[in-house]
């Protein structure tokens, strides 16, 4: 037997995910119309969610429940569309976060846009935060005890967005989300359920590796695998799901 349609399909999915990793800028053909605004942000935040997602973001510039907020440039609350259908949350902001009080804006947050836009999406339509909203010094990993200080506040913006999806870029996100002690090589690809609160309706979560794990490790699998992932996050959207061109 030929082995022709396999060969066919690895070189489709091969080009895919250039695609999808060049930020869609290389489809041509086939590729789905942008998402409509109406796919993308079906709903309006009320002016009261907007002005409490503001406090969080003004008592996080105050905070000082643990002793990086005594070390911090800048707190960095989040950003993005208070009405998201995705919230994107990573682990803690880095130096350039630091320096400009915004999340993911340094070279993972390079990766995470090409990565937004291969979707179909732009940065403003999804919501972009971490789980740290002050940089821990020398990029090292969180202490279980800033999580705890710090996690209400990503948990009250999760409970004010509601997203219909949160992305958990890399273990620390996973985990602490999913209060799950599995490595991210195990919960990634699949979707499990975030807990936002006793009788609330829970949030599907998918874990993927963090776009600053994939600069350091960017083979091939590492690559296919998040692009399966925002796939299946796209899928279960009802968003058009980017394919690549038929060469
Ligand atoms: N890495 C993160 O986890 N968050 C950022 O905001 C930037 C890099």
């Amino acid at each position: 037997m030929s082995n022709q349609p396999d060969t066919k399909k690895v070189i489709q999915q091969h080009t895919e995910m250039a695609e999808f990793f060049s930020g869609g800028l290389a489809v041509k053909t086939d590729t789905p119309a942008p998402q409509s605004p109406q796919q993308i942000a079906p709903r309006v935040a009320s002016p009261e969610t907007i002005k409490e997602l503001e406090d969080i973001s003004q008592q996080t510039r105050q905070c000082r429940k643990c002793e990086l907020g005594a070390l911090r440039t800048n707190a960095v609350p989040g950003e993005g569309n208070p009405a998201a259908r995705i919230m994107f949350v990573g682990e803690g902001p880095g130096a350039d976060e630091d320096a400009q009080a915004r999340p993911f804006v340094g070279r993972a947050g390079q990766l995470l846009d090409r990565i937004i836009a291969a979707c179909g999406l732009k940065r403003q339509d999804v919501w972009i935060g971490n789980i740290l909203k002050c940089r821990p010094t020398d990029n090292r990993d969180p202490k279980p005890e800033e999580i705890i200080a710090c996690l209400p506040y990503l948990q009250r913006q999760i409970e004010l967005i509601n997203p219909e999806i949160i992305v958990a870029l890399g273990a620390h996100a996973a985990k602490t989300l999913l209060d799950s002690p599995k490595a991210i090589g195990q919960l990634r690809g699949l979707f499990h359920e975030y807990q936002p609160g006793i009788g609330k309706k829970f949030i599907k979560l998918m874990p993927t590796f963090h776009p600053a794990y994939l600069l350091r490790n960017y083979s091939d699998d590492n690559r296919r695998k998040v692009w399966e992932d925002m796939k299946k996050v796209l899928a279960e959207l009802g968003l058009p799901v980017p394919q690549g061109t038929k060469k």
